[in-house]
């Protein structure tokens, strides 16, 4: 019966809240800023000096520490099971400028105590702790993994003012390896991500876990309403055809299909430009954006056909035409249902409350899923503010999400 009681001890395990807090407190001192959040851009001295502070967190739980070839912090661990596929956990430490303490850094530091809370215990698959570098400039670290990262954008100049090529040596990468790190499709036993939600769902409905249920796939065109441009002055009001009018409708009108329609989709006009744009000269063109996200990219064709009908409808009443061009589609990314599964379970055998949810920011998930299965963990965000000093989560929340890290990683290392 040996084997059942490794079992049941396994069972029982849970993160040591103290550390990880005192973790939290002491990575959140690398870039600090004035207004209480950090400035610790990916490639900048503060992320250098941070990714070597983790670093020594994971050799001290007893890893195998390397960098790849992409940047990827990687701490490895061997499983008892000979050919076993890893169980590879992670998160970001890289900050948007003028960031919180939290985005990333709640899943690096879970992962971490993960980690240094099975030290003493045997998994069967070996396990990988990662960190993966410029999240927030391009995802850069899990995008190579899965072989997403084009030549060129080894040129673009990040936040730090260094080009991610530069950059990625400066954190011990070799930009002119990159193909090295390739990890084909099914090289993974599975992908778990814990993340803060960056939305207020979780906090205004008090629940205490979101279970992920894939990030949402993002679709853009370029709209362009064509009218006539003409006199402000000397055209009545009844013979106008007046692009901004229409463009106006067109705005309201999104938001009602959006709203009117069931599902957790949204979509967003966030550009307006009028032309000629002079107070005394009837728009004859009006130039604007429309994004539409939902997990389902049949789902986002569904809305924007319906979008796109009620346009035409408004172009006819208003003498004006609607022309749509898509310029951006970013694939959905769904997450395994049989991991929801598990993590819904092990939420709430430590008595939490969860709730099913999509993503709709993009995370390192995202590009792991190419690999293998993903799951995905939300923990509440205080008032859902994020990307600013003010991004807050309850400790308590954050060492609940840890612990359910840690029982569905054990979970899956079981099956
Ligand atoms: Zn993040």
């Amino acid at each position: 019966m040996h084997g059942l009681s490794v079992r049941d001890r396994t069972q029982e395990l849970r993160v040591d809240r103290e550390r990880l807090g005192q973790r939290m407190r002491e990575l959140a001192r690398f870039g600090a800023n004035q207004a209480g959040g950090i400035d610790r851009v990916a490639f900048g001295d503060a992320d250098v000096a941070a990714r070597g502070w983790v670093s020594g967190l994971m050799d001290a739980a007893g890893l195998d520490v390397t960098i790849d070839a992409a940047g990827n912090l990687i701490g490895r661990r061997p499983g008892t099971v000979q050919g076993a596929l890893p169980l590879v956990l992670g998160s970001h430490i890289d900050s948007v400028p003028g960031g919180g303490n939290f985005d990333g850094q709640v899943g690096s530091m879970g992962a971490v105590e993960v980690a240094a809370t099975l030290a003493d215990a045997r998994t069967r698959h070996p396990l990988e702790f990662v960190i993966f570098p410029n999240e927030e400039g391009g995802k850069t670290g899990s995008r190579a993994l899965a072989g997403k990262v084009e030549p060129r954008e080894l040129d673009l100049v990040t936040a730090s003012g260094y080009t991610i090529g530069d950059g990625l040596r400066r954190i011990g990468g070799d930009p002119d390896r990159l193909g090295s790190v390739l990890r084909p499709p099914g090289s993974i036993r599975a992908f778990l991500e814990l993340h803060v939600e960056q939305g207020a769902v979780l906090d205004t409905d008090g629940q205490d876990i979101g279970v992920v249920e894939g990030i949402v796939g993002i679709m853009r065109w370029n709209v362009v309403v064509e009218g006539m441009t003409n006199h402000a002055g000397t055209t009545p009001m009844d013979r106008r055809r007046d692009a901004m009018v229409a463009a106006a409708r067109f705005v309201d009108m999104v938001y009602t299909t959006v709203l009117d329609m069931p599902g957790t989709q949204v979509a967003t006009v966030g550009r307006l430009v009028a032309e000629p744009g002079a107070p005394n000269v009837i728009p004859g063109r009006v130039t604007a954006s429309l994004e539409i996200r939902d997990l389902s990219m049949d789902r986002i064709g569904e809305i924007f056909g319906e979008v796109r009908a009620r346009a035409d409808a408004i172009g006819s009443v208003s003498g004006t035409s609607f022309s749509f061009d898509r310029f951006y589609v970013s694939e959905a990314a769904p997450t395994d249902p049989h991991i929801r599964d598990v993590i819904e379970t092990s939420a709430r055998s430590l008595g939490l409350t969860t709730r099913r949810m999509p993503s709709g920011a993009g995370h390192d998930a995202q590009s792991m899923a190419h690999l293998g299965p993903v799951g995905m963990i939300f923990i509440p965000s205080l008032q859902g503010i994020s990307h600013a000093p003010e991004e807050h989560t309850d400790p308590g929340d954050v060492a609940n999400g840890a612990d359910v890290l840690l029982l569905t990683l054990l979970a899956l290392d079981r099956s």
